[in-house]
């Protein structure tokens, strides 16, 4: 009789010890959920907790206009951006801006998802550093170049800055979701009055090809030799100023060594974007289509092509579309518009 009162009280004493630990275990796990990696991302670097349901105002240094933020956009407001303007008045060799008025409703009505943007203008008339949703460790890398190169010229650091950034390629819903913010923005553009036409050199009797890869030369004449005189060479200048979005240019198929069952070489282009394993790659592009990536990823609202004529860079959204693998019917006025 007491062996089983004694089995009894034991057995009920390890049922509860049981409980309490599962109990324990499981309120450690709602904790690292809700503040660990994966729920508050900044929660472990910047020392504040911040949930998901924090808010934070944006007081607008434009219009001076009040926006509340959640979730990242409260965290962004609260901890990323003063920090990330901190950092920018550190560096004065550099002239950084740090654009937040994507946070503001009223300068930037529907904004679903805002990013920070930090723009470095370099030497006059060269096309500004944009890094859309900069973050602290992006600016530490650029404080980190300038110290490790005291005496050169900020102009000179360009592609170390440009490489420090490491702006990320955006995602197929960010392009359709930008094409479609170019494709609604009707304020005019101003365009420089007068531009000048030239057309481009005559191309020569042949031109050699050098493969980058294999160090072969190939020998092309005619409109073949055009193509490597002139779009080529544009294309691989053009290739470098693209920001914000990984492309590479393939050019493989003018080496004889590399691609011999090549008949009508062509140059492709292979666009990187995030979440998605295989890039998307475009052939017969020009120096002109990956001008306008250029322009598109940089913000800009005009198209200045290679014979310096300018236009609206809202004309080129179909043929931007084409380029980035996007419908263009969901871009709003759509194809030719
Ligand atoms: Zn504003
Ligand atoms: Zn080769």
């Amino acid at each position: 009789m007491w062996t089983f009162v004694y089995t009894l009280i034991v057995g009920i004493l390890l049922v509860l010890l049981g409980l309490g630990a599962f109990a324990v275990r499981g309120r450690s796990a709602a904790y690292a959920q809700g503040y660990g990696p994966g729920g508050g991302h900044f929660a472990a670097c910047y020392g504040a907790v911040i949930s998901r349901y924090e808010t934070a105002e944006y007081v607008c240094a434009v219009c001076g206009e009040r926006t509340v933020h959640r979730g990242e956009a409260a965290t962004t407001v609260s901890t990323v951006l003063p920090a990330c303007l901190r950092l920018a008045e550190s560096m004065p060799r550099l002239r950084i801006h740090i654009d937040a008025s994507q946070f503001c409703a009223h300068c930037r009505p529907g904004v679903d998802d805002p990013k920070l943007v930090a723009e470095i203008t370099f030497a006059e008339g060269a096309r500004p550093l944009r890094a859309v949703g900069v973050r602290e460790e992006d600016l530490r890398r650029v404080q980190e170049v300038l110290a490790a190169n005291e005496a050169a010229s900020a102009d000179s650091l360009r592609p170390q800055i440009t490489a420090a950034l490491n702006v990320d390629s955006p995602s197929r819903e960010e392009l359709a979701a930008r094409l479609a913010e170019l494709a609604k923005d009707d304020t005019p553009v101003e365009l420089r009055p007068g531009a000048m036409c030239y057309s481009p050199a005559g191309p020569g009797a042949s031109a050699e090809y050098i493969c980058p890869k294999c160090g072969e030369r190939t020998v092309y004449d005619g409109m073949r030799a055009w193509q490597v005189s002139w779009n080529l060479v544009g294309a691989r200048r053009m290739v470098d100023t693209v920001q914000g979005i990984r492309v590479e240019l393939l050019e493989n198929e003018f080496c004889r060594k590399c691609q011999p069952e090549v008949t009508q070489p062509r140059l492709g282009l292979a666009i990187h974007l995030r979440d998605e394993d295989m890039p998307r790659i475009v052939w017969d592009v020009s120096p002109d289509d990956i001008d306008l990536l250029a322009e598109f990823m940089a913000g800009e609202r005009k198209h200045s092509d290679t014979q310096d004529f300018e236009s609206p860079l809202r004309d080129h959204i179909s043929r931007l579309a084409e380029i980035l693998g996007i419908d263009a019917s969901r871009t709003g006025p759509g194809p030719g518009g």
